[in-house]
C-alpha cells in the first residue's frame, strides 16, 4: 500500500517520496484516512513509528483544500488577517522543534506556513514570526499561553488541535495550562490525541476533549520498539561510569545516548567520560536553549561521541541512525524506559539499549517489566560482576512510589496506572 491509496493528493505523495518514505508506517496507514475523514482520534503508537507524519500530512492536505482564509502571500489581505488554523501542542522544546521541522518538510510544496513557539528562547522573535501570518503553530503549552496573553496569537480560528505525547504533557503537570488554552479554542474543531502510553489520566483527558473518537492502537499498549535489542547488566553503582566508558571504547560505538535520572548526574557523568577520553556533552532543562541545540547538533554531526540526557530530553530527540542507548540509571517512571529506548530503532532500523542496573535498582527493573509485560533477563559483564556481599535490597514494598502506585492500582486497577511524582523530583529530572 502506498501513500496515495490513503487519500493523500499527489503533491504530498511526491513530497514524502522525495524524503525517502515509500511505504506508510502502520500508524500512518490507520491515522491518515481517519483524519482526512474528519474523525477525532485517540492514537497510541510507539516512539519513532512515524506518528508526526501520521497527523501532519492529513492536516496539511485539509488546510490546503480549505480556501479560507485567503493566503496573504497573494497580497490580497494584510498578513495579520491570516488566522492560525492548526495547533500542535508538545510537552518539550525538543519535540516542538522536531515536529516543526517535519511540518516544514512536509509542507514544502504547499503554500502553508508553520510557526514554532517554546519557552527558553526569545519571545520577540516568535511574535515577529507570527506577525507575518501563519497557518500552523507547534508550541509548548506555557509559551503558547504567553503569546495568547500578549495578544500575539488568536486561537479562535483553530480547526485542528493535536496533542503530541499527551501522556508526557500530563506527567509534566501541564493540565492547568492545557485547560487555559482550551478556553481560547473554538468548541467545533477536530482534535487528535497521540500518546505513547495510555493510563487513567489520559482516558480522563480524552473524555473531555474528544468527540466520538476513533481509537487507533497499532502496537500493543506500552510495548517497546520491537527492533531494539534490550540488555540489562547488573553492576555496582560505583562502577557504572567505568563500564559505560569501557563499552563505548571497546566496542567502538560512535554515537551513544545515555540517560541519567538527574541533571547533576548528567553533568557529572559527561565530565568524567571526557576524562576517559570520550567526548561527551550533557543536555537537560538547566541548560540554555542555545546550549541544548548546540549539544544536540554536535552529537548529530558526530563531533561528540556521547550525549548524556535526562528524561525530558528523551522525547523530542530524533537522531537518524542512532544505534545505542544506555540507561545509566533506570527511570523512576517505568514508562520513561519505553521513551528512552525508543530513541533508537527508529523507522525500522535496529538498535541496542543497555540498562546498567545496580543491585538497589532491581525493583525499578521489575516495574519496567510489569509495564512491558515481559522479562528482561539480567546478565553480568565479565570483569564488572557486582559485589553481592554488599548487595542492598530496596524492597518495592517500602518505596514511596510503590506505595502510591499500589494505592492507585487499588483505585483504578492494575497496569493502567502511571506513577505520580513529587514536583521536586520532576524539577530535578528536567
Ligand atoms: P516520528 O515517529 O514521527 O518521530 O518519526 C520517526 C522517524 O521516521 C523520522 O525520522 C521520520 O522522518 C521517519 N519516517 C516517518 N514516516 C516514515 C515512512 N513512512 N517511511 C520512512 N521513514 C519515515
Amino acid at each position: 500500500m502506498d501513500f496515495s491509496s490513503l487519500g493523500l493528493k499527489q503533491q504530498l505523495v511526491t513530497t514524502v517520496n522525495e524524503l525517502g518514505y515509500t511505504q506508510p508506517t502502520p500508524i500512518q496507514l490507520e491515522a491518515i484516512p481517519a483524519i482526512l475523514n474528519q474523525h477525532d482520534l485517540m492514537a497510541g503508537a510507539q516512539t519513532g513509528t512515524g506518528k508526526t507524519a501520521a497527523f501532519a500530512l492529513p492536516i496539511i492536505q485539509l488546510l490546503s483544500e480549505d480556501p479560507l482564509p485567503p493566503k496573504n502571500k497573494a497580497a490580497t489581505l494584510a498578513p495579520s488577517t491570516r488566522a492560525v488554523r492548526a495547533l500542535v501542542l508538545t510537552p518539550t522544546r525538543e519535540l516542538a522543534q522536531q515536529v516543526h521541522k517535519s511540518f516544514v518538510a512536509y509542507a514544502n510544496n504547499s503554500r502553508l506556513d508553520c510557526a514554532l513557539a517554546y519557552g527558553g528562547a526569545s519571545i520577540k522573535a516568535q511574535i515577529d514570526s507570527l506577525k507575518a501570518g501563519v497557518d500552523i503553530i507547534v508550541a509548548t503549552p506555557g509559551r503558547l499561553l504567553d503569546l495568547v496573553y500578549k495578544r500575539a496569537i488568536d486561537l479562535s480560528q483553530i480547526q485542528y488541535l493535536v496533542f503530541d505525547e499527551a501522556d508526557r504533557m500530563l506527567d509534566m503537570g501541564f493540565i492547568d495550562e492545557i485547560n487555559r488554552i482550551l478556553k481560547h479554542l473554538p468548541a467545533t474543531r477536530q482534535t487528535l490525541l497521540f500518546s505513547a502510553t495510555f493510563d487513567e489520566a489520559i482516558f480522563t483527558l480524552s473524555k473531555s476533549l474528544l468527540r466520538k473518537p476513533k481509537l487507533i492502537e497499532v502496537d500493543e499498549r506500552n510495548t517497546a520498539a520491537t527492533q531494539v535489542e534490550q540488555k540489562v547488566y547488573m553492576v555496582d553503582a560505583d562502577r557504572k561510569r567505568e563500564i559505560t566508558s569501557y563499552l563505548i571504547g571497546s566496542k567502538n560505538w560512535q554515537q551513544v545516548l545515555i540517560f541519567t535520572r538527574t541533571k547533576k548526574d548528567a553533568d557529572f557523568l559527561a565530565k568524567e567520560m571526557c576524562k576517559d577520553g570520550i567526548k561527551t556533552q550533557s543536555i537537560h532543562g538547566d541548560k540554555s536553549q542555545g546550549a541544548r541545540d548546540r549539544a544536540l547538533e554536535e552529537f548529530k554531526q558526530g563531533k561528540t561521541r556521547a550525549l548524556v540526557a535526562t528524561d525530558v530530553a528523551s522525547r523530542g530527540l530524533d537522531i537518524q541512525q542512532l544505534q545505542y542507548v544506555i540507561n545509566y540509571q533506570l527511570p523512576y517512571i517505568p514508562e520513561d524506559y519505553i521513551h528512552r529506548i525508543g530513541r533508537t530503532g527508529r523507522a525500522g532500523s535496529s538498535g541496542l539499549a543497555i540498562s546498567l542496573m545496580s543491585p538497589d535498582e532491581e525493583w525499578l527493573l521489575e516495574e519496567v517489566e510489569a509495564v512491558l509485560d515481559t522479562r528482561l533477563p539480567q546478565q553480568w559483564l565479565p570483569g564488572y560482576e557486582p559485589d553481592l556481599s554488599k548487595k542492598v535490597t530496596v524492597s518495592r514494598k517500602n518505596s514511596k512510589t510503590a506505595q502510591k502506585r499500589r494505592a492507585k492500582e487499588r483505585a483504578f486497577g492494575k497496569k493502567t496506572v502511571a506513577h505520580s511524582k513529587s514536583s521536586s523530583s520532576q524539577k530535578n529530572r528536567r
